[in-house]
This record gives structure tokens, sequence and C-alpha cells, in this order.
């Protein structure tokens, strides 16, 4: 019979070895078992998952995305994912560029000035751009390009 140990959450007695070691516990095993860890991991990711779905979910992510593009490229101005929703607000699915009604779920952040030709990470030098447009545009400065479409 191997030692066992009540777990906090479901209340059962599990074998020692479905705990963690937990140095500031009490024994130094962790308070729940591993079936109840693993199902809390388990919704957890549902949660996440269905985050990343909402509106505010995928605003973080573009916000994450184009900062994290900024760093790399050794700006140090942030936005936020609000930065990024007051744009698309404004922007209300319309392109920037060509005007075109693309929907929301279509634009893509577009710095207006390109951040390697020295445009900033600011909400004020960002638009929503349709795929296609930003696509076209790439590194080109605004005064360099037109809407092909
Ligand atoms: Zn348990
Ligand atoms: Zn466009």
């Amino acid at each position: 019979m191997p030692e066992t140990k009540i777990c906090s959450k479901c209340k059962q007695p599990k074998p020692l070895y479905d705990f963690y070691k937990l140095p500031q516990s009490k024994d130094g095993y962790s308070y729940t078992c591993y079936d109840c860890r693993h199902k809390r991991y388990l919704e957890n990711k549902d949660k996440i998952r269905a985050y990343q779905k909402t509106r505010m979910g995928k605003a973080c992510r573009t916000a994450n995305n184009n900062n994290q593009r900024a760093k790399f490229l050794g700006i140090p101005d942030r936005i936020t994912s609000r930065d990024w929703l007051r744009i698309l607000e404004k922007a209300n699915g319309q392109c920037y560029h060509c005007k075109r009604i693309a929907g929301e779920d279509n634009l893509t952040l577009d710095h207006l000035y390109p951040l390697f030709k020295g445009g900033t990470n600011t909400p004020d030098n960002i638009v929503a751009s349709c795929a296609p447009c930003n696509h076209s545009k790439g590194a080109k400065l605004p005064h360099n390009w037109e809407p092909s479409h």
C-alpha cells in the first residue's frame, strides 16, 4: 500500500506520487492531486482559448505582436490593446488607404511611417489597413505609394 494523501480539492486519498514536491507546504507535498491539477489546466486552457476569440483578446494579440516587432527593431514605444481598439473603432471596418469596407476582422495594423524607416510605434502613426493594402505598401513611405485596388 503506497503512502497516500487527501487532495484538498477532490478530498480523495491519492497516492503520494500524484503530488509534486512543494517545500513550503506542511508535509512537503502539493495540496492538489495530479487529476485535479490537470483538470484545472484544461479549464484554464479553454478559458484562454475562449478569451482569444473575443474582440479584446484579438486586440491583445495584435498589440503584443506589434510591440514585439517594434522591440525587435529596437523601438521602445508600446501600444496597448485599447489603443488598437480605438484605432479600429475609428476605422469602423474601413481601410485607411483604399477606403474599402473590409470589416473589422480583416483590418490589419499598419504603421503609416514604417518602423524601420524611422516611424514610431505610437497610436498616431498606426492605422487600420486591409491586408492587400498593407501587403502592397510594405515598407514604402505613404507619399511613395498609392493603393492599387
Ligand atoms: Zn484531487
Ligand atoms: Zn485597403
